[in-house]
């Protein structure tokens, strides 16, 4: 029977970021299991020619090596003010000090130099022409890796950690085993593996298998919000601007008509838009590559909803509104904006004589109008009006518009200022414990728990 000292569940950063920080004790017996593909083995299917999600009972693009950011952009983030919400546990003192801290592990694996988003003369302009308009933008530091560096940096972790922990992927954990309040273990479909101390880092993709195994141990979890929206693609030379001096233009704008309040969200300059499948529900995302730039720029525009009593199923909320464009394109819509204000849905020709070509090919001209309740059609119409006075052309009729993008923000477990869960031994963290939203404090997270272990284990 396999006897380890930790076991860590999900080799997205926050669990790769935990092997990392454990490594450091030698001798320690570390498993990390994934049920993904290692990293260089991870291909989506529309990759490989099929035109739409083909719903894989292990989605490629979050799973595996590196997790669900294995694909992505690799923006780092450098900022506690964005990418979760840890510094309610950890202080902000000691989550800008993890941040510098799992930043330099970046960069010492091989993340680019440049940091964008420094030169604050230049900001304090951007923001006061985005003020001007309306629009509030919270200055952030981005170091940006792209999707190719980003593989490469998790293929170096991975070489380090290869000889320093027992690494299993295609490996799916069933059961976390608990006895009287302890963990002892985990169970996967064939095999037992022993432990003291687990973390489980199962990232959004692993959020209900998560979600059930607390509440089968009791651990009391409280529902986080759901972000809803669109995807957003204009020409990249409309927000270029500011797309170079700060690469990620963080905006927060009221609505006039409800007050609500819309984000801008994931900028991705020169980029592509992506599909998404969590848990067979296909919404829409985007990434930039460093070295083949498209011609476009894309970003979301995001709302977030909170509900009261007596519903609390904000992922469920979130779910049936993305399965609506699922339903009537088999995937995600795509629309232009002139058609949106015009109430009629694209079609293939209308598509064809726009100015902007779609990076994801796949997407089915339709109707958003038939999918997004009217508030959150309202607030993404006004927010887009909103910007186009700060960069002229991103409200223009060719501009394009892909729905449904949303985030679901997993629930959160009870947990204590060091992410541990009231199971004496289990750790909860990362995007699966509700409690990070992005690379960087998803990695920070693995830091914390990793050297809560260590500082436990002496
Ligand atoms: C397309 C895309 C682009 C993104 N771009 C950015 C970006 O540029 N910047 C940014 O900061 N964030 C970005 N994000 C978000 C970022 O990827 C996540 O916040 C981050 O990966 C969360 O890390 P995690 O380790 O908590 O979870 P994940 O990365 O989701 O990893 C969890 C891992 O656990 C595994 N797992 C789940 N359940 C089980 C189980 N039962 N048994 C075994 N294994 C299990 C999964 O297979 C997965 O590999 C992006 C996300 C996507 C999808």
């Amino acid at each position: 029977m396999p006897h380890y000292d930790v076991i860590i569940i999900g080799a997205g950063p926050a669990g790769i970021f935990t092997a990392l920080e454990l490594s450091r004790h030698p001798g320690l017996r570390i498993l990390l299991l994934d049920k993904g593909k290692k990293v260089e083995k991870r291909r989506c299917l529309i990759e490989a020619g099929f035109e739409t999600c083909q719903n894989c009972l292990v989605c490629s693009i979050m799973s595996g090596w590196g997790g669900a950011g294995a694909f992505s952009d690799g923006k780092l983030t450098l900022t506690s003010e964005f990418g979760g919400w840890l510094a309610d546990y950890i202080g902000k003192t000691r989550l800008e000090t993890l941040i510098a801290y799992v930043d330099n592990l970046y960069v010492k694996h091989g993340a680019p130099p440049r940091v964008f988003g420094q030169d604050d003369a230049r900001i304090r302009e951007i923001a006061m022409n985005v003020a001007a308009a309306g629009l509030r933008l919270v200055p952030a530091r981005i170091r940006h890796m792209g999707t190719e560096n980003t593989k490469r940096v998790l293929q170096s972790m991975y070489r380090y950690l290869e000889p320093l922990a027992d690494i299993r992927t295609g490996v799916a954990v069933e059961s976390i085993l608990v006895d009287q309040c302890k963990v002892i273990g985990l169970a996967t479909a064939d095999e037992v593996f022993y432990a003291p101390l687990v973390v489980a880092a199962p990232g959004r993709e692993g959020a209900q298998w998560f979600s059930q195994q607390a509440e089968n141990l009791n651990i009391p979890m409280h529902n986080n919000q759901v972000d809803i929206g669109v995807r957003v693609e204009v020409p990249a030379v409309v927000m270029k601007e500011v797309t170079a001096s700060v690469w990620e233009p963080k905006m927060l704008f009221n609505t006039k008509t409800f007050d609500d309040m819309v984000r801008t969200f994931c900028v991705n300059p020169n980029g592509y838009v992506v599909l998404e499948n969590t848990n067979g529900i296909i919404t829409v995302n985007g990434h930039s590559y460093a070295d083949s730039p498209s011609d476009n720029t894309n970003f979301a525009l995001l709302m977030s909803q909170e509900f009261t009593e007596p519903f609390d199923k904000p992922i469920l909320y979130g779910r049936c509104i993305s399965s609506l464009a699922n339903m009537l394109s088999g995937s995600i819509i795509v629309q232009r904006y002139g058609d949106l204000k015009r109430g009629r849905r694209s079609t293939p020709e209308r598509l064809a004589r726009g100015l902007v070509t779609p990076t994801l090919k796949v997407a089915v001209p339709g109707d958003l109008s038939l999918v997004l309740p009217h508030r959150y059609l309202i607030g993404i119409i006004e927010c887009l009006e909103a910007m186009d006075k700060a960069f002229p052309g991103v409200a223009a009729d060719h501009t394009l518009l892909y729905g449904v993008e949303a985030k679901f923000y997993s629930a959160r477990p009870q947990l204590d200022g060091q992410l541990r869960t009231p199971i004496q031994g289990l750790w909860a963290i990362g995007d699966g414990a509700g409690v990070t939203r992005g690379l960087i404090q998803a990695s920070v997270s693995g830091v914390v728990a990793a050297q809560a272990i260590l500082e436990q284990i002496g």
